[in-house]
């Protein structure tokens, strides 16, 4: 399959802003202008080059626009009046979005048809939960909004991940949280709760215990992975940077990959968490805050009731 995609190259380098309609957005927590890591000699030299990839974000907001016009979706719009959108999973204002929960039921996107393509070995996951892949209702419909128009291009979506008990959420969290801690034993508490949840989620506000959440790659119609960048579910440490979505370190042709995947993932409603390529939600609260959005309206499930 040719994997030229000279319509949507090059990726812009010119950063990405989005509307600050609320002013929720106006609040810049450990992005590209925070002087957080400034006592961090050993990030210095990734996290330099990390932030001036991470200054790039999506155009989220116009993610719910462009739903019925989806070519209008265009990798980089700079808006007039920009204000960096970097808003981590740790801010205060993501655990304050209200909750009004549709109580929609979860399913097995591999079982909505053969759009959706689903990976059952769990190749990169350690969640041993047998309701491991599943998402809402609302979720699985718009991932298969996004793997339609994905099969135009003869892609397919690969999800790796979907529910996840809150027990193991709190488990990720506390153990990544401990290993920074470790590492940087003179970081304050709030630096490395902004550090861990760069990569797990803090409990209240994480999105796979709702079935907002995805992990997900792109695959060819036979279900080989494409060249994403970084392993998915890799570390800033391990990827050197590589897991941010906008990083502009790895190969142009990852980069259009990635490209594809957020064109199409935008246009369904889903929002991405700018440190991992591969996770995007809807109806989450991060969702509603990114989305600005008046409440999120999925909640955390308990195992037991799925
Ligand atoms: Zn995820």
């Amino acid at each position: 399959m040719s994997m030229d995609h000279p319509d949507i190259l090059p990726v812009t380098p010119e950063p990405v802003y989005c509307s600050n309609r609320s002013g929720r957005h106006s609040k810049v927590a450990g992005g590209p202008h925070s002087s957080s890591f400034a006592s961090f000699d050993s990030w210095s030299t990734n996290v330099s080059r990390i932030r001036q990839s991470a200054a790039q974000y999506w155009p989220l907001d116009i993610s719910r626009k462009i739903a019925d016009n989806f070519e209008s979706c265009h990798w980089a719009v700079p808006h007039s009046n920009p204000v960096p959108l970097v808003i981590s999973l740790s801010d205060p204002v993501v655990a304050s979005v209200e909750l009004i929960d549709t109580g929609e039921r979860f399913v097995d996107p591999g079982d909505t048809g053969d759009l959706v393509l689903v990976d059952r070995t769990r190749s990169v996951v350690s969640n041993p939960s047998r309701h491991f892949l599943k998402v809402r209702v609302g979720v699985a419909e718009r991932l298969m909004f996004a793997a339609q128009r994905l099969s135009i291009q003869g892609l397919r979506l690969l999800v790796k991940e979907g529910y996840r008990p809150l027990s193991l959420q709190r488990s990720y969290f506390d153990r990544r949280l401990s290993a920074l801690r470790m590492q940087y034993p003179s970081a304050s508490d709030a630096l490395l709760i902004e550090l861990t949840s760069r990569y797990a989620a803090p409990p209240e506000v994480a999105a796979h215990p709702t079935g907002a959440a995805v992990d997900l790659t792109l695959a060819t119609q036979e279900g080989v992975e494409l060249n994403m960048g970084s392993v998915l579910n890799a570390t800033d440490e391990e990827s050197s940077g590589a897991c941010y979505t906008a990083c502009q370190l790895i190969s142009r042709q990852a980069q259009a990959n990635r490209q594809l995947l957020a064109t199409a993932m935008i246009a369904a409603g889903f929002v991405n968490y700018p440190s991992e390529w591969w996770h995007w939600s809807y109806g989450d609260r991060y969702w509603a805050v990114i989305s600005d959005e008046p409440c999120a309206i999925y909640g955390p499930v308990e195992e037991e009731r799925l």
